[in-house]
């Protein structure tokens, strides 16, 4: 179970498939449910608390505060990608298996966001959606901000037979790859980018390197369609301090 020291007010962690699957999906409802109770003791929490993402490949964010962190304690929050925050007493959750867990912290306003980001979802600007969501809350300045990318699909294995439609966009020529017979998609590199130009210090991204593909003790999307391992999805959780 990584726990990830980003910064120490934040509580940071995910699951591995030693942790068992976390999503509803992929198992019964009683297995999933021991697979977050085990993971959510081992960072002394109650998985019953979580705010969950339903996750929809968009960039729609909800805020949580106090008053609504109690209303949504224990739930899947519908049509959301992700969270922002400075209230402590919310831990939120996404599940991922290739799509790009992130996390964006504002260490001077006590802010974080996680967030959701697939390719589509990527396309969609969701890190600089996550970023100017801090900036709009919260007053954040991009310059100050932290930034973590965890196990995700990376160029190394994001491809695809012919180029999606939603990568035709000049933008993101630099982030192509054209192999003989597919194409790869830096989304990292697009992500690290765009957040730079939102004033993020590059000194500040980091990055967990993890290539969840290439990886058996990570979930994949594309290894278990590949061959057949084992499908689920990884839990991030996080929670200021
Ligand atoms: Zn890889």
């Amino acid at each position: 179970m990584p726990k990830v020291a980003l910064h120490p007010r934040l509580l940071l962690a995910y699951s591995q498939v030693t942790d068992g699957n976390m999503d509803f999906r992929f198992g019964t409802p009683k297995e999933v449910r021991q697979h977050r109770q085990q993971f959510f003791a081992t960072l002394k929490q109650n998985y019953r608390d979580a705010i969950e993402a339903a996750q929809i490949h968009f960039d729609r964010l909800l805020v949580l505060n106090s008053e609504n962190g109690k209303m949504w304690r224990g739930m899947n929050v519908t049509g959301v990608d992700g969270f922002v925050t400075t209230e402590p007493s919310v831990i939120m959750m996404i599940r991922t298996a290739d799509c790009v867990p992130l996390v964006l912290y504002d260490p001077a306003h006590h802010a974080m966001a996680l967030l959701h980001a697939g390719w589509r979802g990527t396309v969609k600007g969701m890190a600089t959606t996550g970023l100017a969501r801090l900036v709009k809350e919260y007053q954040t300045d991009p310059r100050q901000v932290l930034v973590w990318l965890g196990p995700a699909a990376r160029v190394c294995h994001l491809t695809f037979p012919e180029i999606p439609s939603e990568f035709e966009h000049e933008l993101w020529q630099p982030y192509l790859k054209i192999n003989f017979q597919s194409v790869a998609v830096d989304l990292i590199a697009y992500i690290k980018a765009t957040l730079h130009q939102a004033g993020v210090k590059k000194s500040s991204m980091v990055d967990s390197h993890l290539c969840t593909v290439e990886l058996p003790e990570l979930f994949s999307h594309r290894r278990s369609q590949a061959d057949g391992s084992p499908a689920g999805r990884l839990a991030v959780v996080a929670k200021l301090k």
